[in-house]
């Protein structure tokens, strides 16, 4: 099977630990990756929220190092794509997307984005869960700043995608008011199944869909349940959720692994098999269950990622 993960936070987990990416024991490693063909994961530098102005933009260059250093090692195995032609052309290797999570990263600076741009990034949150220059995250009730106007019209003229998970439900809005492009979610789950302030609204839900953006369902355990524990079953009452709500094209995995507690049956990429196995016994069909593991991801960057 292929598998297309919109958003993890290995690489952050990578450097912090020293940790290599061919074989760790972290959740997700390319030896385990193998056995999808192709496996194309989003790697996100996350900007914690204590972390603002030229600290943060360094920490970004300091990530993003550490991911082009392991891709000189291990370019037998796989490629950062910085198009959709990379992706197309990556034939026995497996792809990685490089994105942030937090755009914090850029420092408080607008050229910034060009210079994210340059060093491969293709998806950005504009903020994590607090505030940043750009505006307010799910934390807080504010939306975009002037600042984050200028920012969303830079990252659309320049070719990095916008990711509202983890914005503030204004952000959001104020977002959609003003995209020209579409955009997306890289992880949340629905908030009628699971209140969390992280999950996404059913009308929300509807904007994604009207602007044929992505919604990348996730398995932080936080976000599948309101109980103690969360199991495989919630992750398919949220599937099932969107599916009612006409998400057939624009359903996803933004899996958060590196990142999260996850459920008591899902221990990392090795897992997602076993996933894809259980929707099937549930009576999904593979095609349906290849465009959310795959291809409407897949599509999203062929008509997207410039
Ligand atoms: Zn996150």
């Amino acid at each position: 099977m292929n598998f297309f993960d919109l958003h993890c936070d290995t690489l952050y987990e990578m450097f912090t630990k020293n940790k290599e990416i061919f074989k760790n024991d972290l959740n997700i490693d390319i030896e385990r990756s193998l056995k999808y063909r192709p496996y194309i994961g989003c790697f996100a530098v996350w900007i914690p929220d204590n972390m603002r102005g030229k600290n943060a933009f360094d920490f970004f260059n300091k990530l993003s190092r550490k991911l082009y250093e392991q891709e000189n090692l291990y370019r037998k195995y796989f490629k950062v794509c910085k198009s959709f032609e990379d992706i197309k052309n990556l034939k026995e290797r497996q792809g990685i997307i490089l994105t942030v999570e937090g755009s914090a990263a850029l420092g408080g600076k607008i050229e910034n984005v060009n210079s994210l741009y340059k060093s491969g990034v293709r998806i950005m949150t504009l903020t994590w869960n607090g505030k940043c220059e750009v505006g307010d995250g799910a934390d807080f009730k504010g939306g975009l700043s002037d600042f984050g106007y200028e920012v969303v019209k830079k990252m659309e003229e320049t070719g990095i995608i916008v990711d509202v998970s983890h914005a503030s439900e204004k952000l959001f809005y104020d977002l959609s008011q003003m995209a020209s492009k579409p955009f997306i979610v890289t992880h949340s789950n629905s908030q009628t199944i699971c209140s969390h302030r992280r999950n996404l609204t059913d009308e929300q839900f509807e904007t994604i869909k009207s602007v044929k953006g992505l919604v990348g369902i996730t398995f932080c355990r936080y976000f599948l349940s309101d109980k103690k524990q969360a199991h495989f079953d919630d992750l398919l009452r949220h599937v099932e959720h969107f599916l009612e709500r006409g998400g057939e094209n624009i359903l996803a995995i933004g899996s958060d692994f590196d990142g999260t507690e996850l459920p008591v049956d899902i221990s990392g990429i090795e897992s997602i098999e076993k996933i894809y196995e259980n929707f099937l016994k549930y009576n999904y069909s593979e095609r349906l269950l290849d465009k959310i593991f795959f291809e409407n991801a897949y599509n999203f960057m062929r008509l997207n990622l410039t």
